[in-house]
């Protein structure tokens, strides 16, 4: 598969708000395929496929925001405290960080004690977000707000995507950036079908699924499918009842979330379709997390919802790895539920 869109959503600035940089690469990569293209007024993205008329309507959802940082502090030395959109502080000391500043991006590091000088106590201390700072490169607040950062500004992880090889990849954002490349995927291949389908990308979606609940209002859509990057923890240590996803083991299929009971309807439907196909896929083992299917499924009289997800490990942190091969299974599978359900 060519790396070059999903490497442009993965390095796109996109906190939850913020969301801007992602949605213009979906509208310029899907403007050409849409019947309609409309940005409401919260700023989701709608594209909308009109197929045969009897068919029914499909909203498709993948969340263009990013999990991120405010800065709700400057001190005197010009050092920046912060609020997270999503990130537990455990994984922050050290990390590398950018802000959209009022002159142009600010690149920062979560400043951390050299171990020479921490106490005993201090090294086996949790972290707490309120003893965290970042240094932008600055030692007094003039200097820091000289340079264009201010109170307000909103930052994300500093990481750049990378072809790792052997279909491997590794990049910031891929919960969402994944889902918005396979949804951008599968909307391209609507062309010329009787399908009727809106794809949105949405906002918000990290601070409680916000912008899919306006959105599927407008939409009043029959089904609605939700497409993520969500939590594979095939990793050291874990026990296998507590492994939610794998890598390689294709599309991950949500039967429950904290959000959402999938429509045993669209189940059936992900299912048979991926069952008919050969298509690989895995359940999410953990009903944890939530997703855009959470709000869509409980807008106007109800929706039949579901979640289908590329696995990506360490989702919620700096860097994420996935592999192409999920993704481009994830958008196969996205296709066929898309036809069983129309038929
Ligand atoms: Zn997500």
């Amino acid at each position: 598969m060519d790396l070059t869109l999903l490497k442009k959503l993965s390095n796109a600035y996109g906190p939850p708000g913020y969301e801007d940089e992602a949605r213009e690469i979906l509208k310029a990569e899907l403007e050409g395929f849409a019947d309609e293209m409309r940005v409401d007024s919260l700023g989701n993205i709608l594209f909308t496929h009109r197929g045969e008329k009897g068919r029914p309507l499909i909203m498709l959802a993948a969340h263009t925001d990013e999990v991120g940082f405010l800065v709700r502090h400057i001190e005197d030395m010009g050092y920046l405290r912060l609020h997270s959109w999503g990130v537990v502080p455990n994984l922050l000391p050290g990390q590398r960080l950018i802000f959209r500043g009022k002159k142009g991006d600010l690149k920062g590091v979560i400043g951390t004690k050299p171990p020479h000088i921490m106490s005993e106590e201090e090294r086996k201390k949790p972290v707490v977000l309120d003893d965290l700072f970042v240094d932008i490169g600055t030692c007094t607040r003039e200097e820091a707000e000289t340079r264009g950062a201010y109170e307000g500004m909103t930052g994300v992880f500093d990481v750049d995507f990378l072809d790792l090889g052997g279909g491997y990849v590794r990049g910031k954002a891929l919960d969402d950036r994944a889902g918005c490349y396979v949804m951008a995927e599968v909307f391209k291949s609507l062309k010329g079908s009787p399908f009727s389908v809106v794809a949105v990308g949405t906002v918000q979606e990290e601070v409680g699924l916000r912008g899919s609940r306006t959105a599927a209002y407008q939409v009043d859509p029959d089904y609605g499918l939700a497409i993520e990057g969500t939590f594979a923890v095939d990793m050291p240590g874990m026990a296998p009842h507590m492994v939610p996803a794998s890598l390689r083991k294709g599309p991950v299929v949500t039967i429950a979330d904290a959000s959402v009971i999938a429509h045993p309807k669209v189940l059936k439907a992900i299912t048979e379709a991926a069952e008919e196909r050969k298509i690989p896929y895995q359940f999410k083992k953990i009903p944890s997390g939530g997703t855009d299917a959470g709000s869509i499924h409980l807008t106007k009289g109800g929706v039949p919802s579901g979640t289908i997800a590329v696995p990506c490990r360490y989702i919620h942190g700096p860097a994420s790895i996935t592999t192409t091969e999920d993704i481009e299974n994830t958008v196969r599978l996205v296709k066929a539920f898309i036809e069983r359900i129309s038929a």
